[in-house]
Order: C-alpha cells, then structure tokens, then sequence
C-alpha cells in the first residue's frame, strides 16, 4: 500500500507540473517551466483544451483486416528461408549425382559463357535496383530518403493485428482512464500533437492512449497512433518535461513510419538473404557446414544491416521527438537529463550493458551525446515558437551534480558493505571459509533497492533541492 501511495504521490507531482506547464502557455506570465517546480499547484483553475479531438479511447472492436495482398506476403515471409534450403540442397545433390565428365563439360559451358552470364547477373542486379528505385521517397520532417515498399496505409492495416494482440494481452492490466496517471498522459501526448499540426501525417493520425499497470520502463507506439505506456515508465520519468520527450519520441516513431520502413529494409533483406541461402546451400558439401553458414550469415546480416539501421532510426526519433517536444515549449533539456538518470540506474544497479555494436538501441551515453547536440537547437525552436524562456540552473548540470553525489554514496556504501562483512567475519571467528564477494554483494544489493527502488524520485527532488541553490549561486 505504501507503494501504491508513493506511486500517487509521484504522479501527482508529475500531473501537477503538467497543469503548471500548460498554465504557463495559456498564460505566458506565469513562470510554470521551472524545473521541477510546484509553483503553480494552487493556482488553476485548470483551463486546458477539452481533452478531444487526435486523442480518443480505445475500442474492443474490429478484427484482422488486412488486405489479402499483406496477408499473403505474411504467409510467404517465413517460407524464404526453407525455400532457399530445398533449393541450395537440390542443386548440391544434383551436382554431386552428375558424373565427372559431365560435371568438366558443365564447367567449359559455363566459363565460355562467363562475361555473358556476368551480363546476365549485372542486368537482374540492376533490374531489382531500378525496381527498388522507384520505392524510394523522404522522410517527413527529416526529409531522408529512404525505401518504403508498404504503402503507410497498407502498413497500418497490417499493424492493426498487432495492436489488437497488445489489447488483448495488455487489456486486464490497463488503468482507468479517471486515474490521474492516464490522464497526465494522454493530456501530454494531445499538447505534443497540438503544439506539432503543422507535421504532416500529425492530424491523420487517431492517438489513442493506454497505460499499462505493470512494473516496466518501456512505452511504445503503434503506425496506427495507439500509445502504450508502462507505469514504470512513469516511475522512471523525473517530471513531466521528461514523459513529454519520450512521448515525442515514440509519437515521431509513428509519425515518420520507422515500423514500415524497417519492415521494408527486412523485406529487401529476406530477398537478398534468399539468393545468399541458397548459394550457402548449394555450395558446402555437408548440412551441418551449411547450417553453420546459415547462423554465421543471419548473425551478420543483423550486426551489418539490421541493428545499425535501427539505431538509426532511434536517434531520428530522440532528433525528431525533441523537435516535438521544443515546439510544445517542453523543457528540451530534459531530453538528455532523462538518458542520464537511466545510464545513472545502470551504473549503481551494475546492470551489465550490452556494446552498442549489438544492440537495436544506441547506449545511454551515445544518447545523451546526440541529445546535448542536438538541444541548442530545440532551444532555439522553442524560442521561434514563443515559448517562455528556459530557467537557470540547467538541469543537466544539476543533475550531474546529482549522479555524482549517488554514486560517490553507492561507492561509500558498497567499501562499507566490505567492511562489515570483514568484521562479522572476524566476530564469527569462523574457520570455514566464506565467500565474501557474496556477501558483500548481498549488502549492497540490498542498499541499491534503498536507492533506486520506488524511492528514488523522492531523493533525486530532495537531492536536487539541495544542489540547486548552490549551482544557483555559483
Ligand atoms: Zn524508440
């Protein structure tokens, strides 16, 4: 029951500095962008829009309704690879069957022939280059080209499945819309798409928002406008300048069609992958060789192509969630400050981290990089829109200041841990022999939940309330 209250607690300071922020832009003398800051808790009456228009509710309704075309490329995907494989193996076994006067006669055809097959084999390449050409268009926003083999309104009816097998696996656990939660965000996401009309595709798309009771830091958004938040993502978020940046950031996945333009790159991919499997199949005289080249060349194909290319689209979506986010006059700095609090969460929980080399995502650090880049200009941005302008101290710097101060405590608590540890040992007086590490680990284990379980947010405020007055005065 705590839990729950502190979880209250935390959104209620999350839906009072979204009724602030909204405050300040009805009333722009009003300083509500204060980071964080309470100063406007008392002073509505609330005066937002209604809450109408892109943002709807969800309905338990329509089935799969995909057009027989997608459908069937959905049925044909997963039968690539096994169609390459029966392939790759007849021409091995008919090669192997053929007797070495033929197989020598089969050779002299083929290299008299060479520069008219290569011919051939140059024709088709740039046959299906040509095709591809015409598939290609740019980006909204970014103005990127790109190759988009779906149109965005097939695409969208082929996620429409996909989102009602969300609704139906997430569906016992959302919140009610009357919880404060759900509101701050749908309220945010509706702010973000007025303040962004201007964005082509923005208004076309029927934002629909559901936040899910469960204890995970993700939030993700469908082609078709749903929007499915955890509550752990808004345990996670520090206030909510930060749930309005990653808003943005999923909103401008939607927006730019990152699903089907990654779904087209696998679908180029399969194509590619199905001459390589073949080849792979045809030419290793064993199964168990070509099974092995099949898992070297999938390994590679994803660290090649596949995990760059959706680190890309990451970091497009950080640029252009931003760029949403400055326009809703959205304290831009808390872009980074939000990576920075998750690397922070990483380093004391000792999560291991994966290389970015690896990974879909790029890493905690090369986001805030990107973001710290990328704010001067979304300072900017919010400038032209006529925003208020932005308050001292930077939120980066203080929390900076922050992160090293909890570090420097997990630091203290952990030698501490070790050196307690050492003296129950001794005070045993023990000869069996112990391990430690363990220990010690154990200890500090449980320090960290101390210090990043449901009450962190609290110490990072009081923490912060500390550090600001002196950044202020430096
Ligand atoms: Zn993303």
């Amino acid at each position: 029951m705590a839990g729950a209250r502190e979880v209250q607690a935390s959104t209620r300071l999350i839906y009072d500095q979204l009724q602030c922020f909204v405050q300040a832009l009805l009333h722009p003398s009003v300083s509500c962008t204060a980071y964080p800051t309470q100063v406007c808790i008392q002073q509505l009456p609330v005066r937002f829009p209604a809450v109408s228009g892109p943002v709807k509710e969800f309905h338990t309704s329509a089935g799969l309704r995909a057009p027989p075309a997608v459908l069937l490329w959905l049925l044909v995907k997963p039968l690539h690879k096994v169609t390459a494989i029966i392939l790759g193996r007849s021409i091995r076994k008919w090669w192997k069957a053929l007797p070495s006067n033929k197989r020598q006669l089969f050779r002299e055809w083929a290299w008299q022939r060479r520069w008219r097959l290569m011919g051939v084999g140059t024709g088709l390449l740039l046959f299906i280059s040509l095709f591809f050409l015409t598939y290609m268009e740019e980006t909204p926003v970014t103005g990127r080209s790109r190759l988009l083999v779906f149109s965005r309104e097939n695409f969208i009816k082929l996620t429409d499945h996909a989102s009602e097998m969300y609704l139906e696996e997430y569906g016992n656990s959302f919140i009610p819309d009357f919880d404060p939660r759900h509101q701050v965000v749908k309220r945010v996401v509706q702010h973000l798409a007025d303040r962004n009309r201007d964005i082509e595709g923005m208004n076309s798309v029927p934002w629909t928002v559901h936040v899910i009771e469960k204890p995970i830091v993700n939030a993700f958004a469908m082609p078709n406008g749903m929007i499915f938040v955890f509550t752990g993502m808004l345990e996670a978020v520090g206030d909510v300048h930060q749930l309005a940046f990653v808003l943005g950031h999923e909103m401008a996945h939607a927006l730019i069609g990152h699903a089907a333009e990654q779904a087209s790159l696998a679908h180029v991919l399969d194509l590619l992958s199905m001459i390589l499997l073949t080849m792979i199949w045809a030419i290793c005289p064993r199964d168990s060789l070509a099974l092995l080249g099949q898992w070297i060349q999938g390994r590679l194909v994803e660290i090649l192509f596949d995990r760059p290319y959706s680190r890309k689209l990451e970091a497009e979506a950080d640029q252009v969630g931003l760029q949403l986010a400055a326009k809703a006059c959205v304290d831009v700095r808390a872009g980074p400050v939000f990576w920075q609090q998750m690397e922070l969460f990483d380093q004391i929980k000792e999560e291991p981290t994966m290389p970015e080399w690896i990974s879909t995502h790029p890493s905690h650090h090369s986001r805030i990089t990107h973001l710290d880049h990328l704010v001067p200009e979304a300072i900017e941005l919010r400038a032209r829109c006529g925003c208020p302008a932005l308050p001292d101290p930077d939120p980066r710097a203080v929390f900076s200041k922050i992160a090293q101060k909890l570090l420097e405590d997990a630091e203290k608590g952990k030698n501490k841990a070790k050196r307690e540890e050492k003296e129950r040992e001794r005070a045993a007086g023990t000869q069996q022999r112990v391990q430690p590490q363990l220990g010690a680990a154990l200890v500090i284990s449980a320090q960290q939940q101390t210090l990043l379980s449901k009450e962190d947010l609290t110490e990072i405020r009081l923490l912060r309330k500390e550090v600001e007055p002196k950044t202020n005065g430096s």
